[in-house]
This record gives C-alpha cells, structure tokens and sequence, in this order.
C-alpha cells in the first residue's frame, strides 16, 4: 500500500458534484481506499485567460495501483467529467493532479514527482496542510513552512 495525495480542482459547471464524483470514483478505483479529504477551498485563478473561481481540495489514498497507472486512471475521470484540453492554465470541469507518492521521485515527458509546482501553489498547499502539516517536502521543509514561506 502506498500514500498518496491527490489535488482536485473545478472551475467549471457544478463545481462541487464534479469534486465528488470524483471522490467517488477515487474510493472506487482497484486496489485503492480514500483514506482522507481536506474542505473544499475556493480560490482565485492563477494564471492563464480571465477564468471563473475554483474549487480546490486534497484526497489522502492508500493505493496498491502504481504510480503511471494512477495518473492514467486520473485523466479517464478527467475524461469521463467532460474535460477539454484547449489552452495553458484554462479552465477545467476537473482537474486531477499526483502530488505525491511515497517519497517517489521522477520525471518524464508524461508524469513528475512530487508535482513540480507543488510547493509554489498556495491552493495545493492549504489543503493538503489539513490533512498533512508536518510531511517534509522536496525542499526540505515541511507543508506548514512551505505554506508561510509564500509570499502574500
Ligand atoms: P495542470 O494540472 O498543470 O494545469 P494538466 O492537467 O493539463 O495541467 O496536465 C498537463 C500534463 O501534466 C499531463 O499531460 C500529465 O501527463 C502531466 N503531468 C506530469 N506530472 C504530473 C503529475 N504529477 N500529476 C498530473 N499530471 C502530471
Ligand atoms: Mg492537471
């Protein structure tokens, strides 16, 4: 069994059924349980064009699946969500990020980890100091230092 932290964001339609559904379908992915899920945040747009308000949070799991396959079942729900991939930073039914696995650490064309933007996202980092305030980041610090260390 692995740890691992998912990021989920909505910026368009139902925002929030979108987020169940995908806590749903999380919990009842093969070989994977939700152990944990942050408050949904709302939050405004960080880059890319003029764009709605987001709704973001972080789901714990314990998941036997590995980590390719993981982010493969990530971007179906995506899929199955109506998600379009039109530009840079646009906004999205559902957005479904791997942030950490383990202390997994790799990079390819296809999959990165830790997420490489992780610990720049406030958005990211709020929730996920819910459910995990003391996990010691890439960087070396912790998720609740990482999280005073943005600026303003
Ligand atoms: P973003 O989430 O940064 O706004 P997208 O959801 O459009 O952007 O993802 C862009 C690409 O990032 C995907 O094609 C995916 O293969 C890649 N990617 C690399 N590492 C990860 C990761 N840890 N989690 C999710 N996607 C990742
Ligand atoms: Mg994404």
């Amino acid at each position: 069994m692995s740890d691992v932290f998912v990021g989920l964001g909505s910026n368009l339609g139902d925002r929030t059924a979108h987020l169940r559904y995908a806590l749903r379908a999380l919990h009842g992915l093969p070989g994977t349980r939700l152990a944990a899920v942050s408050r949904l945040h709302e939050t405004a747009p960080a880059g890319g064009p003029p764009q709605p308000p987001y709704l973001n949070a972080v789901a714990r799991l314990e998941s036997c699946l590995r980590p390719v396959q993981l982010l493969a079942r990530l971007q179906r729900l995506e899929w199955r969500r109506g998600r379009v991939r039109r530009e840079r930073d646009g906004p999205r039914t559902l957005d479904l990020d791997l942030l950490l696995y383990d202390a997994a650490r790799c990079s390819d064309a296809y999959l990165t980890l830790p997420h490489p933007r992780l610990e720049q996202r406030r958005f990211v980092l709020e929730p996920l100091c819910e459910l995990a305030p003391v996990l010691v980041l890439h960087s070396g610090r912790t998720v609740r230092e990482s999280l005073r260390a943005l600026p303003a």
